[in-house]
């Protein structure tokens, strides 16, 4: 600010000035820097910045849609089933059991199992999956466990089946029902999840749809 304009007789006044020097009206000083930028606004409504701030949009990040990646990008498809559309990383766990941890069944089934989950190695990929693919592949845990009961569960149900009803028909039905629920969960599980070509304590391989075999190394 650096001169006032008397309101009263137009005089240019020095902006350190309190009053008008000719006319010793008290300068209005802000009514006068109003004055200027209404003045300086009619002028020039586009080069407002002095006067006006103009509205800033808040910066977002920028928006990628499918179909505007950058070209070298190569477009994920998912590991699965070799769809485009509604592609995530995900985070899973891949184990590899050492053949040899399998002579602790000969401890029994119990420790066998609790070694081999103590000294099973896992390996942490992460791929691409389509929503559907990644949704169904999430539930393969529930249906191991689940398998892993109708054997493990039919086999002890079966046997109190035959000794309390002393049915033979009812215990073999029970074993029937366990071995179907273990055939069930297999199939569910080979279906979906991503085809292992390799896994070793050191990789994991997987064959994808369209890019062929997929390393993941420890
Ligand atoms: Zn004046
Ligand atoms: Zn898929």
């Amino acid at each position: 600010m650096a001169s006032i304009r008397c309101s009263n007789c137009n005089l240019v006044n020095f902006g350190t000035e309190t009053q008008c020097k000719r006319c010793k009206q008290p300068l209005q000083e802000l009514l006068n820097i109003a004055d200027e930028r209404q003045a300086d606004f009619n002028q020039n409504p586009q080069n407002s910045t002095s006067t006006f701030h103009s509205y800033q949009m808040p910066t977002t990040p920028p928006v990628f849609y499918e179909d505007q990646r950058q070209p070298e990008m190569p477009r994920m498809c998912c590991i699965k089933c070799n769809k485009q559309n509604n592609i995530s990383m995900q985070n899973f766990k891949k184990d590899y059991v050492p053949p040899i941890l399998y002579i602790t069944f000969f401890l029994g089934i119990l420790p066998g199992l609790l070694l081999i989950a103590l000294l099973k190695v896992k390996h942490n990929v992460s791929a691409p999956f389509c929503q559907e693919c990644w949704k169904n592949f999430r539930r393969i845990p529930g249906k191991d466990v689940l398998g892993l009961f109708g054997i493990i569960g039919g086999f002890f149900i079966g046997i109190f089946a035959l000794v309390i009803f002393e049915s033979v028909f009812l215990m073999l039905l029970i074993f029937a029902g366990g071995i179907g629920l273990m055939i069930h969960s297999q199939v569910f599980k080979s279906k979906h999840s991503p085809k292992y070509k390799k896994v070793t304590r050191k990789e994991v391989i997987i064959t994808d749809p369209i890019y062929g075999d997929i390393c993941f190394a420890r």
